[in-house]
């Protein structure tokens, strides 16, 4: 199988393995005081000050989460109370589903931010919203899941501190594959997610800004985590976290970039269209519409040909709704008819080679079906 979904989940690196199977010799709980306790914290805390360091933040700034859903809606929850929402077009459902909960409980709506077609937020439309309004909570992602486009977040966060507004930036795609740095982008907190970045499933991380206010728990508990986040902390999965975030370089990502340009040159030779093309996106992420072609019957033509990759993200497969994303994006019927390829940070020339070919052949037959054949 050739494996291009990675925007769903990397796979694990070898150095996140090789911590998380140390770590998982550590036996005690981080909360307990004894040398075994203590052991376990130590992996916890050199994790925490690894991770904040990386993503420009302070080590006691950084809550640890199961991963990207739940920190974000402990930004919602936290830094959204009482507070108007203000939620981008192309969020991911971690942020839609919980703006609408949260929103109930503030008794009201959040409001949506609209793209132009290739994705970028309406920044014209957000001072609007944001000089007309009470303060609000900004969502607006780093990095989108579906097309890999990137936001301009420092000018949104400039927009936000200026009319006193917060902006929770969703950088789970983002994180391991461009730089990200809370501090440089201005932002109020971040989303991290540990298998988006080839680390293991169930751990994730809100890192907050020094000026972000304080953060009420979600799950109070046993007060882990400062009393921002009860329940005990899974240790090895937090190494293996930290140490798979290490392991992501500028120069990886700029040969899968290369890699990505050439699976999606060749699909545009076979009449593929690139949703987002002309804004800049991950190095590892392409949008691919096939005209007049469900989306569905392609990843499915795809896998029988031994090629791994999805229509949108991952959390909706098995519904053959149109992506919000490309809907948001102004394209039509062509909603329903993209693919995700996602590059992982293992791919090679060979699974290029092997996802255009089958490409190709997915192509010519599925198109050659939407010609009725002359009688
Ligand atoms: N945010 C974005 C942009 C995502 O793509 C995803 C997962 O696909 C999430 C949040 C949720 O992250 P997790 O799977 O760690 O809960």
């Amino acid at each position: 199988m050739h494996y291009l979904d990675a925007n769903a989940s990397e796979p694990l690196r070898p150095e996140a393995r090789a911590a998380l199977l140390q770590a998982l010799d550590a036996t005690g709980n981080p909360s307990s005081i004894h040398r075994s306790g203590r052991a376990a914290r130590r992996w916890l805390e050199d994790a925490r000050e690894s991770l904040a360091r990386r993503f420009g933040g302070r080590p006691e700034d950084l809550i640890f989460t199961s991963g990207g859903t739940e920190a974000d809606a402990l930004a919602l929850h936290a830094l959204g109370a009482g507070r108007r929402l203000i939620v981008s077009a192309i969020e991911h459902d971690a942020i839609r589903s919980g703006a609408g909960t949260a929103s109930v409980t503030n008794g009201g709506h959040a409001v949506v931010l609209p793209v132009d077609a290739t994705g970028i937020a309406d920044l014209g439309q957000l001072e609007i919203l944001l000089r007309d309004g009470p303060p609000a909570l900004v969502c607006l992602m780093l990095a989108n899941n579906e097309t890999g486009t990137i936001q301009p977040i420092a000018e949104a966060a400039a927009l936000c501190r200026h009319h006193g507004a917060l902006l929770h930036v969703d950088a789970v795609q983002a994180a391991g594959r461009i730089q990200v740095d809370l501090a440089a982008l201005g932002a109020h907190s971040l989303a991290l997610s540990s298998h988006k970045l080839g680390g293991p499933t169930g751990a994730g991380a809100l890192l907050l800004a020094p000026d972000a206010p304080p953060i009420p728990a979600l799950i109070a508990g046993g007060g882990q985590e400062r009393g921002r986040r009860g329940g005990t902390l899974p240790v090895a999965v937090i190494a293996g976290f930290a140490a798979a975030a290490e392991a992501c370089s500028p120069q990886a990502s700029a040969d899968l970039a290369k890699l990505r340009d050439a699976a999606e040159w060749a699909a545009q030779s076979y009449g593929a269209r690139v949703c987002g093309a002309g804004a800049a996106r991950l190095p590892n992420t392409t949008s691919l519409a096939m005209p007049g072609v469900r989306a569905d019957a392609q990843v499915m033509a795809l896998d029988l040909a031994g090629i791994a990759v999805s229509a949108g993200a991952a959390c909706s497969s098995g519904k053959v709704a149109a992506s919000h994303v490309l809907t948001a994006m102004g394209l039509g019927a062509l909603a329903g008819q993209a693919i995700r390829v996602s590059l992982p940070w293992n791919a090679t020339h060979a699974d290029v080679d092997a996802f255009v070919f089958a490409y190709q052949r997915m192509a010519d037959r599925l198109r050659s079906a939407l010609v009725p054949h002359a009688a």
